[in-house]
């Protein structure tokens, strides 16, 4: 349309380095295309591994300055970059649509809960405080202060273009870091755009730089080993966080690793089935199941486990499939074809192992990367399922007894991002708090997110939070001092 068309030529599509657009190294580009044609929507400059220090040598260039600009200037800039993005929230839902291909509904609720990080970050920006005692002895006086880390480096995913980027720009830039930011190469469009938002409401050349490229790898390796850099922030899958946590160690760098999921989504026989229902449709069709919290596996009482299933797959059978621009769509495209593939795969082993389908199970036919929004029952013990996040709208429902076989089956996995349980029984919700090793939990309801909050995981889910008190802290060091005597 025409409309896509004007928003996608003004994209700047240059690296933004120091405050200005500049070409890669050799005048490289990649492209980005659509997933729900697989038509090349842009191509965007592809980064070079020194153009990546290149973007380093600028964040370490602005780091002092901007350490020392006062938070309520810094603060500023953070409202001004959020009423601006609301503003415009029209031209970054639809990019996101048309990078990623989440529904125009999403991409517009993304906006507002990617904004929120912006303001809840302005606003904490005037907060960073520190204390001031006597020492136990009485011979002197102890001051605890906060400074910022310094140079930061983030790496994002793509299922999120805009909320992965300013839950971990937003809180830096409060704290007063500079950035390096690595984004996407499926989905750079949205980060860059970012960027020239920021730069439009006067922040200071610099402080943050945007550096897609096709060789993620090489380039992060180099910037990574810089020993300038002082902070790497990643989001994605928990294999590269592991590869990402060793390089990090030879530079002792801090580090936040937002990793994998594997949520257990519990239904209690006491639960309200309408909003379970309700949630688990939230849990897990929310981004096209391409979530780190979706719901993975749904564990729901024996009792109830019949009636669940049907209800659920009434509901998801009429979900619409489709391109994120067309009304009334629930369903886009996945993001790749071998995500298709892959998704295809985790079924067919499921009914394999014994599952029955009760609605979907393959993918579908003509252009773009589709499936069919999918609900399986009886998963058996061992289904690779129950194992692998699915990132996909496959909902696998398996089925307990009591409590104790609940809390047991949610907590056999290695990741520990998020659990939901639905109870009405507010005794045993606190048990479930207590019970389920996880750094969140969604007690009768699908989605926890918020930037008020502090995001994150236990175990093979990562390290540190996002969002909240604690997401300024990621990005602050604390400094002791002992001061004696006059
Ligand atoms: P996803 O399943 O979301 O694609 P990934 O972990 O593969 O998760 O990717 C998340 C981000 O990490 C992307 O920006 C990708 O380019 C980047 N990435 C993947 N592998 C590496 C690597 N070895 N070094 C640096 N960045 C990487």
């Amino acid at each position: 349309s025409t409309a896509e068309t004007t928003l996608l030529q003004g994209i700047r599509t240059d690296l933004f380095i120091g405050g200005e657009w500049q070409p890669a190294e050799g005048d490289r580009t990649f492209g980005v295309s659509d997933p729900a044609t697989g038509l090349e929507l842009r191509r965007v400059a592809d980064a070079s591994p020194a153009d990546g220090i290149r973007a380093l040598d600028a964040a370490v260039a602005a780091q002092a300055e901007w350490a020392a600009t006062a938070p309520r200037r810094r603060s500023t800039i953070l409202r001004d970059a959020f009423d601006l993005l609301v503003e415009r929230r029209a031209d970054f839902a639809l990019l996101m649509t048309l990078e990623m291909g989440k529904p125009l509904a999403e991409a517009d609720g993304e906006v507002s809960y990617g904004g929120e990080f912006l303001r809840w970050f302005s606003e904490e920006a005037v907060r960073i405080s520190g204390r001031y005692g006597l020492n136990p002895e009485g011979t002197g006086q102890t001051i605890v202060s906060h400074r910022p880390v310094g140079p930061c480096f983030f790496i994002t995913p793509w299922n999120f273009p805009l909320a992965m980027a300013t839950r971990k720009i937003a809180p830096a830039l409060a704290a007063g870091c500079t950035v390096v930011i690595k984004p996407a190469e499926l989905t750079p469009l949205t980060t860059l755009h970012l960027a020239a938002l920021f730069d439009e409401v006067g922040l200071p050349a610099g402080v943050l730089n945007v550096v897609p490229t096709s060789r993620s790898k090489d380039l992060g390796a180099s910037v990574i080993a810089d020993t300038r850099l002082r902070k790497l922030s990643f989001t994605g899958s928990t294999p590269v966080g592991v590869t990402l946590l060793k390089q990090a160690a030879d530079n002792v760098l801090r580090t936040s690793m937002e990793l994998g999921g594997n949520a257990p989504f519990v239904v209690f026989e006491d639960a309200d089935l309408d909003a379970a229902v309700e949630g688990a449709l939230l849990a897990k069709f929310r981004n096209i199941g391409q979530a780190c919290t979706a719901a993975n596996r749904f564990l729901v009482h024996e009792d109830v486990a019949a009636e669940f299933s049907r209800r659920l797959g009434d509901r998801v059978s009429e979900l619409k499939v489709g391109r994120g621009t067309e009304e009334g769509v629930r369903i886009g495209p996945l993001i790749t074809d071998s995500a298709v593939a892959n998704t295809a795969a985790l079924v067919d082993d499921a009914v394999a192992q014994g599952a029955e389908l009760v609605t979907g199970g393959s993918k579908l036919d003509g252009a773009g990367s589709f499936f069919a929004p999918t609900v399986l029952t009886g998963i058996v013990a061992g289904s690779r399922i129950l194992n692998e996040e699915i990132f996909a709208p496959v909902l696998a429902i398996s089925t307990f007894r009591t409590e104790d076989e609940a809390v047991e089956k949610a907590n056999d996995t290695p990741y520990g991002l998020v659990g939901y349980v639905f109870t009405r029984d507010l005794a045993r919700g606190h048990r479930m708090i207590d019970r389920i090793d996880t750094g969140m939990m969604g007690l009768n309801t699908g989605v926890v997110s918020n930037a008020s909050a502090p995001f994150g995981g236990v175990k093979q889910s990562g390290l540190g939070r996002e969002g909240g008190a604690e997401g300024i802290a990621e990005y602050l060091e604390t400094k002791y001092t002992l001061l004696v005597g006059q």
